[in-house]
């Protein structure tokens, strides 16, 4: 069976205020931010009807669009509440959150300054983002053919759509060749990330992480920070060479849809799914359950 498309499901989808029918949540094809990538998103995931830090995701929506230079008529709280509204609103507890904002079709063109900012909000169950076996076995990853750009030459710190053409690209070639997800180098040669995830190594019981210059900071990424403090674990922010992956035991990605997941392999390299990343995987799954409270994400000190 082919499960129904994304634009042909029951439920309901909050937009510009109000919950709309599924199916009635529309734009109109000449949609600037359609057309110019004038479209920002995020993705967040409830828990037993818990969104995990909600309001840092209705945060970088806004400020998102604030780089993309337009303005959302919403606060972090009514974001925060629109979200609630489309879980309740499609009887879900475990699902997946996608609030994204558009500028919309009053202009078409480069310039966009009379366009009007719209949000709408969607959910839906989406179960191990790199599926049920994972966790136990590990992700293979390719080193992506594109590779993370400079911050001088797009808004790296915003959740854009735009930023998503080589993600795309990267694992759609990964995929073709057998593998799960691709790791990207950044525009100097340095590991960046996956495609859609932060990603973390261990060394000898010390974690490593590279410093988000050129990538998202990512809220998963902030809190596996927070988690491995907790438990004495040296976090090293810092420049990472595709040489030094040899060196490397373990590693794994964060995401709000990845959550943590191990890998065992990089292109040429190979790692162990550990002890170490599966006792992290596991703080993870407790904290966004509420069985760990009190640990705040850690930002990076140098993003
Ligand atoms: N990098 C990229 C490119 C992503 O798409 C994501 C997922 N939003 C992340 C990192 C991780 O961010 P977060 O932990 O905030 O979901």
């Amino acid at each position: 069976m082919i499960d129904a498309t994304f634009d042909d499901r029951d439920g309901f989808i909050w937009m510009d205020g109000a919950l709309k029918p599924w199916r009635e949540a529309n734009v109109h094809i000449l949609t600037h931010g359609l057309h110019y990538a004038s479209s920002v998103f995020e993705g967040a995931r409830a828990y037993g009807g818990h969104i995990y830090a909600l309001s840092a995701h209705s945060q970088r929506l806004i400020d998102s669009a604030k780089t993309m230079g337009f303005a959302l008529p919403y606060s972090v709280e009514e974001i925060d509440e629109a979200c609630r509204q489309t879980l309740a609103a499609n009887n879900l507890t475990n699902a997946y959150v996608r609030p994204v904002a558009w500028r919309g079709s009053e202009q078409m063109g480069v310039s966009a300054q009379r366009t009007k900012p719209h949000m709408a909000v969607a959910c839906w169950e989406w179960g191990a983002y790199f599926g049920p076996e994972a966790l136990k076995k590990g992700l293979r990853l390719n080193i992506a053919p594109w590779r993370k750009p400079a911050p001088y030459t797009v808004p790296v710190r915003a959740k854009a759509a735009g930023l998503y053409m080589t993600s795309t690209l990267s694992k759609h070639a990964a995929e073709d060749a057998g593998y799960n997800d691709a790791l990207m180098l950044d525009w100097r040669g340095q590991v960046a990330e996956a495609t859609g995830a932060n990603i973390f190594f261990f060394k000898d019981g010390t974690l490593h992480t590279p410093t988000p210059d050129c990538f998202l900071d990512g809220i998963t990424r902030r809190s596996v920070v927070a988690l491995a403090r907790r438990r004495g674990i040296d976090v090293i922010e810092r420049a990472i060479w595709p040489e030094e992956l040899a060196t490397f035991q373990e590693s794994f990605l964060t995401g709000s849809a990845a959550e943590v997941t191990p890998l065992a392999e990089i292109g040429p390299w190979n790692f162990q799914v550990g002890e170490a990343t599966l006792q992290l995987a596991q703080d993870y799954s407790d904290l966004v359950h509420g069985r760990i409270t009190g640990v705040v994400p850690v930002p990076s000190t140098q993003s």
